[in-house]
């Protein structure tokens, strides 16, 4: 898991000599936008301008916030365009942005672009989509973000660490939001269970 600790020393590094890129991937209901409200609440604690963008997709909630599974939220605002957050983000320090999967394939090179100007990038996302392929410019940034921390849910159906995300309807659609009927978190052998179980009932 991450800690502040892991930047330590690092982060003061970055600080004087530029900035950087963290991404925080995962699967369904394994904790990301929880992770990313408590590194800006800190930054926002620590009295640094702190700017926060969502795809304008993801309207699951609450137009204007960032809204993680247990309510504790940081106010955000939602965009179109990845583009859009290097004409929005000039002011602050730090740049958070949640449900980075939904955005297009601009993001990798906005990300670059804010660090190399000296901010401190936060990402999260989903790493996979149901199919369990890279999701949009997710692998992009991974690849190279300074810190990636993958983090784990637990398997909705046997309670080992889940990794994968388990449509329950077999839609095709990749951009389908998460409701907590329609996905479960599963682990590899559930989620390849489930996956097997609904291509038999599609013969
Ligand atoms: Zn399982």
């Amino acid at each position: 898991m991450f800690t502040e600790s892991n930047l330590g020393n690092d982060a003061a590094g970055h600080q004087r000599h530029g900035g950087w890129v963290e991404i925080i991937c995962g699967s369904m209901f394994s904790g990301k936008t929880e992770e990313l409200i408590r590194r800006i609440n800190r930054a926002i604690i620590a009295g640094q301008q702190v700017e926060i963008f969502k795809p304008a997709v993801d309207t699951r909630y609450h137009d204007s916030e960032v809204v993680s599974h247990n309510s504790r939220s940081v106010r955000s605002t939602p965009v179109d365009f990845a583009d859009d957050i290097l004409l929005l983000a000039g002011g602050c320090t730090v740049v958070g942005i949640d449900e980075a999967q939904f955005f297009d394939d601009r993001l990798p090179a906005v990300v670059t672009q804010l660090a190399n100007q000296g901010k401190r990038v936060i990402l999260a996302g989903l790493d996979m989509d149901f199919e369990g392929k890279p999701f949009g410019p997710m692998p992009e940034i991974m690849a190279t973000a300074e810190y990636v921390t993958k983090i784990h849910a637990i398997c909705m159906s046997c309670g080992a660490i889940a990794s994968h995300s388990f449509r329950k309807t077999p839609t095709k659609d990749q951009v389908q939001l998460g409701e907590k009927d329609t996905y479960e978190a599963r682990c590899r052998r559930c989620w390849l269970e489930g996956r097997r179980e609904q291509e038999e009932n599609e013969k």
